[in-house]
């Protein structure tokens, strides 16, 4: 499972370690969208949830990550979940005695996580994600796909990343602690390159 405050590379991280490990990701949000698109009983009383505003319980995220588990024997990667202690001790309770649990901890300042994020920029045409910093359109402004206008997301202002990230702090970074013995820390200021590069020489040692 990939863990680490929002910001500091998880999603592009489990994109290219899925691949490279042959394994599904687990995405909380992918997950709930799955379950009300499948009309499944979980499906629908995610429906009902998200309808009236309400946060989906942990019960109910983590029976779907017990589906997704159970669908995906070689394997899972888990991106963004656990969010929570109460989370976390589920998954323990899903991994049997004999799997392997490997918790990659993307450990990355305050600072690297709002700049990375004030200058992220999407194509409302395609989606494409860009950075101004990191990965800039080949034409300023312009999307390299579809030639659309870039935007920024109206969440990726410093105050609401000052917000996220605290609510990270408390709910969040106490899973740092909490699976101390699993735990492979790697610095997320580094870039994605580099931060696969490291994962890789210490799971898939040569
Ligand atoms: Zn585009």
């Amino acid at each position: 499972m990939l863990l680490g405050p929002p910001g500091s590379g998880k999603g592009t991280l489990a994109t290219s370690l899925s691949e490279h490990l042959g394994v599904a990701v687990f995405v909380t949000g992918d997950a709930l969208r799955a379950a009300i698109d499948a009309k499944s009983k979980l499906g629908e009383k995610v429906k009902a949830d998200v309808e009236a505003g309400r946060l989906v319980d942990d019960e109910t995220i983590l029976a779907l990550a017990q589906g997704f588990l159970a669908a995906h024997p070689e394997g899972v990667l888990f991106d963004g979940f656990p969010r929570t202690i109460r989370q976390a001790a589920g998954l323990r309770s899903l991994v049997s005695a004999e799997d392997d649990l490997h918790v990659i901890y993307l450990d990355a300042s305050e600072e690297t996580i709002t700049s990375r994020l004030t200058s992220r920029r999407v194509c409302p045409g395609c989606g494409e994600i860009y950075n101004m910093r990191f990965k800039p359109p080949k034409k300023d402004g312009v999307c390299d796909n579809c030639g659309t206008t870039l935007i920024r997301r109206k969440d990726d202002t410093e105050e609401v990343i000052r917000d996220r990230y605290q609510v990270y702090l408390r709910e969040t970074a106490p899973l740092v602690d909490y699976f101390a013995r699993e735990l492979l820390r790697v610095d997320g200021n580094l870039s994605g390159d580099k931060v696969l590069e490291r994962i890789r020489g210490e799971l898939c040692p040569a």
